[in-house]
């Protein structure tokens, strides 16, 4: 949240164009967007797998595993998931007053982005899916260690539900994670041109 640095008591600064602007009093500060994209999937796609190739084959853009914030948002109590999102969108917004774009890796889907309190601070937002088949993903999940969770069909439900929501689906089946990355970068490259403000 933009909080007028003039105004008292505080005023939440309102997002025009590229600047924050204050309603009571005018004041107007940059605020930079850029393109996020989310590169979704159900357990097993094989997000965590490709965040090292991925971030090596995009220098232009700034990588996250959503899962890094699960811990630290656990100290006082269960996770409160639209926090846990609002928390990235923020940092994605920080991130493009550098003038750089986010990808965010994590089974995120976008009806649970638009509406959060930072989602007006975005920029145009794109969505893939990486996708498996059942078997790929039934035999990647029982590869696991047994502190990782293993509810297998429900993973495959969501698979299904994702393959159907998301227009764009990147085939992770036989692919190696660097293979993957290497994708994913291309796709990221050929949707920055877009003008469509989600997709
Ligand atoms: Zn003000």
């Amino acid at each position: 949240m933009r909080y007028c640095q003039r105004c008292e008591p505080a005023v939440g600064l309102e997002p025009a164009a590229d600047v924050a602007v204050c309603a009571r009093c005018g004041w107007t500060e940059p605020a930079r967007r850029e393109p996020l994209y989310v590169i979704t999937g159900a357990s097993g796609s094989g997000k965590s797998a490709i965040f090292a190739p991925l971030a090596a084959a995009l220098p232009e853009c700034v990588v996250f595993d959503v899962d890094w914030l699960i811990d630290p948002m656990k100290t006082t109590g269960p996770v409160d998931w639209d926090a846990f999102r609002d928390a990235w969108l923020s940092v994605a917004h920080g991130i493009a007053q550098g003038g750089r774009g986010t990808v965010l890796l994590g089974p995120l889907m976008p009806e649970q982005l638009v509406g959060l309190p930072s989602w007006r601070w975005m920029g145009p937002t794109h969505f893939a899916v990486l996708d498996c088949t059942d078997e790929q993903r039934r035999a990647r999940l029982q590869d696991r260690p047994s502190w990782r969770e293993h509810a297998i069909d429900e993973h495959l439900a969501f698979a299904a539900h994702l393959r159907r929501a998301i227009r764009t689906v990147l085939d992770t089946g036989t692919d190696t994670p660097e293979q993957t990355a290497q994708k994913v970068a291309a796709w990221v490259r050929t949707t920055a041109a877009s003008t469509q403000w989600i997709s």
